[in-house]
This record gives C-alpha cells, structure tokens and sequence, in this order.
C-alpha cells in the first residue's frame, strides 16, 4: 500500500496511491492500514500536488549509520548509536525546493530511509517495533557541511527551513533491512548504497529512540546515510530513491523565500 498526502483545489486530503489513480482516504491513516477506510473520490494522480506525505512533530536523524559513510566522514561508528533532532518546519514534498542559505556555502545532500511512526509508543522492545511502523518513505538530510563542522551541536547545520524533504508516499510493504537506495544530482549518480549496510537496524533504531522519548503518530526516523555525499548547487535537481518506495525529488535554489 501506497499512501499519500496531497492537495486537490483548496482540499488536503491523505489517499492511496494505485498506480496512476489516488483513491482519497477518511481522515488519516494511523495508526496503522487496518483502519484506512477509502471515501470513493478518486483522482488521477497528475491532478494532485502531492505534498510531504506526513507532518511529523519531531524528527529524529540517526548520524553515521552506514559503515561506508562513516568511513568517508574520517571517524568510526560510535559506540551507541548517534541522533541528533531535526525541527518540523524543516519539512518539504516532492518537488518542492530546498533553499540554500546565505550563512553557508557547503550545503550537501544525505539520501536517507525514513521510518514513519503510526502509534503512539514509548520503550518498544525490537521484536514489536513493526507493530508502531506504519510505514516508510525517502528522505534527504539536507546539511549545511561548513557549519556542521564548526558549530558543535548540530541544530543549525541541520535544521534551516526545506533541510527536510520527504516523499513521495509511504510504502507499508517493504522489508527496511535490504533496500537499494540511490541519490542523483543532475541525473548523475552520487550515492548508490543499500540499508543492508546499516550498522544498526530500524529494528534496534526505533526500539532505542523510543527508550529516550515517546514516539507519536507521524513522527519520523531518519536513519542515516551511505556513503558518496556531496553539495548541492543553485538549480540542481536531486532525487532520493529507494527500492519498492519511489522516488522523491526536489529542485535547489539560492533564492530566499521572500524574493
Ligand atoms: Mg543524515
């Protein structure tokens, strides 16, 4: 299942993606797909805009989480998994454009898994972490490197406004634990891994994350990414996709939000 958040007209409205047609959903679809009841609208997908697929209150990224990417960060894996919080408004949808800020000069791209929480949870052992799952969907950690280095604390290498897409719908079928996922800039290939390189699995991610702080419908789990990151420029096109989810892409500009 495919499951979408779009806007029709003036409507935004949650569906389920089934190939070219969006079939609107009742209300939203937590916490989980047993729920979703279908309202007999349909729409063919080129009608819609669709948006992030999910408003999370909080993100939580995981940092070195690949083995590869560790590596070309010049550090190790830490010793427990490493998290650092992304702020909402940082949220952007498919095709949406991320924003370059004028207080760095190094912004790159992170092609990520994103775990998409459905219930509310706190203390989840592994075994049971597929029951608060709803489903996943691409991410990019969009960071500003220059600062990232220098500031200590990650808050506003991380955190500017569009430094989050998400996208394009949450898939509810996928096995997290071997996926193929790739990030183009420009249609060349920069990052070409697979979440069979995680140190730690969503499994052991998300029963951790939920041992420090409660998890709510929505909320998201970067999950870290593979190696090959690398800057994003004024007019670039970069793509996230993953395997038996999709593609997510956005545009870049060095423009401000008011000009
Ligand atoms: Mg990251």
């Amino acid at each position: 299942m495919r499951i979408a958040r779009y806007r029709f007209e003036q409507d935004v409205a949650y569906g389920l993606v089934d190939g070219e047609v969006v079939r609107e959903i009742a209300g939203a679809p937590f916490p989980d797909v047993a729920g979703i009841e279908v309202t007999g609208v349909e729409r063919h997908i080129d009608e819609v805009d669709l948006l992030a697929p999910v408003l999370p209150t909080k993100i939580i990224a995981v940092a070195k989480n690949y083995h590869d990417h560790a590596r070309e960060m010049g550090g190790d894996v830490p010793a427990e998994p490493m998290i650092f919080l992304k702020p909402s408004t940082a949220v952007i949808g498919p095709e949406a454009v991320i924003r370059l800020p004028a207080q760095s000069s190094q912004v790159e791209h992170e092609a990520e898994l994103a775990v998409v929480v459905g219930r509310l949870c706190k203390d989840v052992p592994k075994h049971r972490v597929d029951e608060v799952v709803l489903g996943y969907t691409c991410a990019n950690d969009v960071t500003a490197r220059d600062l990232q280095a220098g500031d200590g604390q990650w808050g506003r290498a991380k955190g500017f406004d569009t430094f989050c897409p998400l996208g394009p719908w949450i898939a509810t079928d996928v096995d997290p634990d071997d996926l193929g996922i790739e990030c183009e800039v420009n249609e060349q290939i920069r990052q070409d891994g697979s979440t069979s390189d995680m140190v730690r699995s969503v499994g052991e991610l998300v029963s951790w994350i939920s041992g420090i702080m409660t998890l709510v419908p929505g909320d998201v789990i970067l999950t870290g990414t593979p190696a090959g990151v690398g800057p994003l420029r004024n007019g670039d096109h970069v793509t996230v996709t993953i395997d038996g989810i999709g593609t997510l892409d956005n545009f870049v500009s060095d423009a401000g939000v008011f000009s």
